[in-house]
């Protein structure tokens, strides 16, 4: 019982490179601010990925972009995949996170919109180098809901900024 109260309040997926995260690289240096998202999620998650880029975009001053993944820009990729270790979702990425992979569950598909917004922006968020909050003060809070039961607040902290602007 314990164990399954655990996994159903962790939610999130924590960060895979949370340990050292050695492999970061300038993507600027790749010539462009463009970062295309390539989505294969559908309409049930369409509006909120929509609000989460631009958002997240305000942060980071990177141009995401709906569309294919092209050669020379980063990409990430967002897909429906329960393969989340438990979780919501789950984030991932190659070195340099040249490529991420969001995966959203189909757990995470049955949230209400503002629920499935907060977690894509908790999710770009990792995609663009934030860690996970230990207090419930930023979108990086690692659960669906801070323990009031409110959804966490639609910003990131000083230092989450300080990662997200060398995306
Ligand atoms: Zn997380």
């Amino acid at each position: 019982m314990t164990l399954v109260l655990a996994a159903a309040s962790a939610t999130l997926a924590p960060s895979p490179a949370l340990a050292g995260d050695p492999l970061w690289t300038t993507p600027r240096l790749l010539g462009t601010p463009i970062v295309y998202v390539e989505e294969h999620v559908g309409a049930r998650f369409d509006s909120a990925l929509r609000s989460s880029i631009s958002f997240v975009d305000r942060y980071t001053g990177s141009d995401m972009r709906l569309g294919r993944c092209r050669t020379g820009s980063r990409c990430i990729r967002v897909i429906r995949s329960n393969a989340t270790h438990g979780y919501g979702a789950w984030t991932s990425w190659t070195p340099g996170r040249k490529t991420t992979v969001i995966r959203l569950s189909a757990t995470l598909a049955r949230k209400n919109w503002h629920t499935r917004r907060s977690i894509i922006d908790h999710e770009l968020g990792h995609a663009n180098g934030a860690r996970h909050n230990s207090r419930c003060t930023s979108r990086m809070w690692p659960d669906y809901r801070c323990r009031n039961k409110q959804l966490p607040a639609r910003t990131f902290t000083k230092s989450e900024r300080a990662m997200l602007a060398k995306w």
